[in-house]
């Protein structure tokens, strides 16, 4: 069965719509087998952001992501890393449709949410890199 690391980002917690993204992840079948609520500091977020670091909005980026805790999971399911990334929608809230939790929910590209491993590789390494 594949596997995705999932993490609600601190808008998610602060707003309160935990339990509503929850839902849409168990209402699509798709199984949590781990979960855990914890704090991000800078330098795991350089090492989960890596790809990031030299973009302008990488600071904010780190202000954001360690303003309050997020809730990372272990998500399982067929196809579950494409599966959620359609769920969540794209990066950018203006692009997001109606219907995925970017699209019902953000409207800033930064605080969008939630965060979805992008391949079964990096899944793999994002479940290592938060779990053990
Ligand atoms: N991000 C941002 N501005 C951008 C692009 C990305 O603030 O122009 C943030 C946003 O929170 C995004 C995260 O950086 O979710 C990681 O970016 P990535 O391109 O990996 O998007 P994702 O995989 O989260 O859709
Ligand atoms: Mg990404």
């Amino acid at each position: 069965m594949e596997k995705t690391y999932i993490m609600l980002k601190p808008d998610a917690v602060k707003r309160k719509v935990v339990g509503n993204i929850i839902n849409r992840i168990e209402n699509k079948g798709y199984n949590i087998t781990t979960i855990k609520m914890f704090n991000l500091d800078e330098e795991i977020l350089k090492e989960h952001y890596s790809h990031l670091v030299d973009m302008p909005f990488f600071p904010e980026l780190v202000s954001f992501m360690t303003s309050g805790p997020v809730i990372g999971m272990i998500v399982e399911g067929d196809d579950v890393v494409q599966g959620m990334r359609n769920l969540m929608g794209p990066t950018k809230w203006v692009e997001a449709m109606p219907g995925t939790i970017r699209g019902d929910f953000a409207n800033n590209t930064t605080q969008n949410l939630i965060h979805g491993s992008d391949s079964v590789a990096n899944a793999i390494i994002e479940i290592e890199r938060f779990f053990g």
